[in-house]
């Protein structure tokens, strides 16, 4: 293990100007989505974030100014849209003002998030009269926060619960280097070990989402969330094996592709080869022949496990829980976050043995470490809940 030669690990640098900023968008003629809004905004600059003017068309001759990190897509209920989103670093929230006494809100609430292309929807429902603001994400389920209390304290919590979006950093850029070995272009027997776990988790009914999506999108929202978020249906959840021929790289499977049937080299698992703080990009080598995927989202996260803890060789990531009481994150940063990478890799270090830890992603998922994928999956027979927790 040459430690020595891996890019430090350090946060990501932030410009002063593109630090906790927010907008808003949008064209609801809701009153009370504006006064929603205005409640937000004001418990967000209490905060520290800085409000952007929504967005004006660029002067000619003059630098574009930064995209800001939160937009607050203000929408009416039967006519969501989505915003130009200028950054790939910027985090959407939809905000509607949905029906009375709504009680199936997922139903109502998760196929805005994708005709909005956001990465969160507040749908807000008064229920005999008491207003409740209820969060879905793409990935994270569902919570919900009533107002029972004066109005700093409830828009207080509605901050505190997008707080992780306004204030984390997605690592997905990759940078793709045609120069992998030509013996490996098959792959080798770590691949051959991902392949075959991505089988067991098909046939352990482990890879479908968490939430029953295909029971609230129609079947071409289901395909358009599969482009355009990498999940949905048998997409959920990566595999990685630390490579056997240099310990500083591991192989991972791609985003957006059926993990129960990972086969090409490039396309659907991939070689990491490293990290850039400066630019939140990860590297990987790939075959010259082939049009290469993205990484899945997470390479971030089993890129710090393995730079840290030499003994790691496998890493299993899956949208189920434990049965036995585990150790979880606190805040449930969007996947693909610096933040969340950072969370996940401090509880491995504070296991009691790193290399095989079991470390639960609050209203997500489990990331388990082991020696090998055979010995993880020795490990995790009879001990996966298919439903995780929500709070
Ligand atoms: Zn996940």
């Amino acid at each position: 293990m040459h430690q020595d030669t891996w890019t430090p690990l350090m946060g990501p640098r932030l410009a002063p100007d593109e630090h906790l900023t927010f907008t808003t968008a949008g064209d609801s003629q809701s009153a009370f989505v504006a006064w929603f809004a205005r409640g937000l905004r004001v418990a967000l600059e209490r905060q520290g974030h800085t409000f952007l003017a929504p967005d004006t068309p660029p002067v000619e001759g003059e630098p574009e100014s930064p995209p800001a990190r939160l937009v607050l897509n203000l929408c009416d209920i039967d006519r969501p849209r989505p915003i130009h989103r200028r950054g790939q670093g910027t985090f959407v929230v939809t905000i509607v003002e949905g029906e009375d006494n709504r009680r199936d809100v997922m139903k109502a609430a998760y196929p805005l998030i994708v005709r909005s292309l956001a990465n969160m929807v507040i749908y807000n429902t008064r229920v005999n009269g008491v207003l409740e603001s209820h969060f879905v994400t793409i990935e994270q389920g569902h919570y919900t926060i009533r107002l029972d209390s004066d109005e700093e304290t409830f828009f207080d919590h509605i901050y505190r619960r997008i707080q992780p979006l306004a204030c984390s950093h997605l690592v997905i850029n990759n940078q793709f280097t045609p120069d992998l070995p030509d013996y490996l272009w098959e792959g080798d027997e770590a691949t051959r070990q991902i392949s075959w776990a991505g089988k067991q988790l098909d046939g352990m009914g482990l890879l479908p989402a968490a939430i029953p999506i295909q029971e609230y999108l129609s079947e071409r929202e289901l395909r358009h969330v599969k482009r355009l978020y990498g999940i949905g249906g048998l997409s959920y959840g990566n595999l990685s094996a630390r490579a056997l021929h240099d310990p500083r790289y591991f192989w991972m499977s791609a985003s957006g592709v059926d993990k129960g049937r990972l086969h090409t080299i490039g396309r659907d698992i991939l070689l990491v080869t490293g990290y850039e703080p400066q630019n939140l990009q990860i590297n990987l080598s790939v075959p010259p022949h082939v049009e290469p995927r993205r990484v899945s989202v997470d390479a971030i996260e089993h890129y710090m496990i393995y730079r840290e803890h030499p003994q790691v060789q496998a890493i299993i990531h899956i949208h189920a829980w434990w049965r036995d009481p585990i150790v979880s994150t606190e805040v449930n940063y969007p996947c693909g976050t610096y933040e969340l990478a950072s969370e996940v890799a401090e509880l491995v270090r504070q296991a009691p043995d790193p290399s095989r830890a079991v470390i639960g992603l609050k209203n997500h998922g489990l990331t388990i470490t082991g020696h090998s994928i055979a010995e993880i999956f020795q490990r995790i027979d009879g001990m996966i809940v298919p439903q995780v927790p929500m709070s």
